[in-house]
């Protein structure tokens, strides 16, 4: 079969969500951010690893997202929607008992109006400039607190990653300011915020790419693994080229193995000059990337591969990253749907 497999550990997920759990005081709550289809490894599995290890908040994006979540982990674990109450968002909303997170005065309207008395919370604009009600928006909104009761206030920090960074405590003390009138409980971290310290964890922390083995959470453990079968191996001679463009000349007699796997499966097109694994061996990536095809410098090994390992213990969805000048995140939520995807539990 040439289909490649990407291998996706939910033990390693767990694990790593306990050990976010345990960078902050046994009080502070961790809960489990599963957009994007848990990063792109599979709400259904994912959400039902996390549930069972014990989540108790978990967020997503959109309500159509935690339509498909509620579904996975049962009626009572609450799932909090980032995008708060769109239009068009109640039926899910009341059909799958979601909390949305309401961002704007236009939403808190909408919210009232169709929801009165469902649970929802407030997500505030500290500094970030992207989602959230603002300072000028809390004397209006306090009118409307007995409707509405919000059980959670979130922010979101925009350089988070960045420990230095001056912007992480202005909008700590923005965030503090305005949840003043407000009792409800109070979540600012996602996985750069539990790396940045106690006063940054409030009630409830919202990791989410530390949970899948990225950065910025350094000691994560890796959670996927993407083996890639050969589908023909070549010998070339030297000033023989690789691919289109003819963009790589061989300068000796070389050998380049041929797998089944390319930028339509989220292995971007700037990759080049990245490695793949055999065993414990790095093999050169040479010629361009195709759309279904990578074509891999395997002179230096005794044989011919099998299959090759894009990410693994050796290569982690960071280096990939680095190597396309992005990041794990986007990494991760590009791998394609043509994957062969195991679950390990
Ligand atoms: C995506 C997101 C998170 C999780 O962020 P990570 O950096 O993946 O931990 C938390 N909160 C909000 C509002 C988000 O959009």
């Amino acid at each position: 079969m040439a289909d490649a497999t990407l291998t996706i550990d939910l033990a390693a997920i767990v694990a790593n969500w306990r050990a976010l759990d345990a960078k902050t005081a046994s009080t502070v709550e961790t809960g489990a951010v599963v957009k994007a289809d848990a990063y792109g490894l599979g709400t259904v599995p994912v959400g039902k690893a996390l549930a069972g290890a014990g989540v108790k908040t978990f967020f997503v994006a959109l309500a159509s997202e935690g339509a498909a979540l509620r579904k996975a982990i049962g009626p009572d674990i609450p799932i909090y929607v980032f995008s708060g109450y769109m239009e068009g968002d109640r039926e899910a909303v009341q059909t799958a008992g979601l909390t949305p997170l309401l961002n704007s005065p236009e939403q808190v309207t909408r919210f009232v109006t169709d929801l009165a008395g469902h649970p929802c919370g407030l997500q505030l604009d500290s500094g970030m400039n992207r989602l959230g009600l603002e300072p000028v928006d809390i004397p209006g909104l306090l009118f409307q607190l007995p409707q509405l009761n919000p059980n959670l206030v979130i922010s979101h920090l925009a350089c988070a990653d960045t420990p230095q960074h001056l912007q992480n405590a202005t909008q700590l003390a923005a965030f503090v300011t305005m949840c003043t009138p407000l009792t409800a409980r109070k979540s600012l971290a996602a996985t750069g915020g539990i790396m940045l310290g106690e006063s940054y964890h409030f009630d409830l922390t919202r990791p989410g790419i530390g949970l899948y083995g990225g950065l910025p959470f350094e000691g994560a453990r890796p959670v996927v693994t993407l083996d890639v079968p050969v589908i023909q191996t070549r010998n070339i001679l030297p000033s023989e080229t690789v691919g289109y463009g003819a963009d790589w000349t061989a300068a000796k007699l070389s050998k380049i193995a041929t797998i089944s796997a390319g930028y339509a499966d989220g292995l971007m097109r700037n990759l080049n000059g990245a490695q793949v694994f055999s065993g414990p061996t790095a093999c050169r990536v040479v010629g361009r990337i195709s759309m279904d095809l990578i074509t891999v410098d395997v002179t230096h090994l005794d044989e011919n591969p099998e299959m090759l390992t894009i990410l693994g213990p050796h290569q982690t969805i960071d280096h990939l990253a680095e190597n396309a000048g992005t990041i794990g995140y986007e990494v991760l939520t590009s791998l394609g749907p043509r994957y062969n995807r195991r679950y390990m539990s």
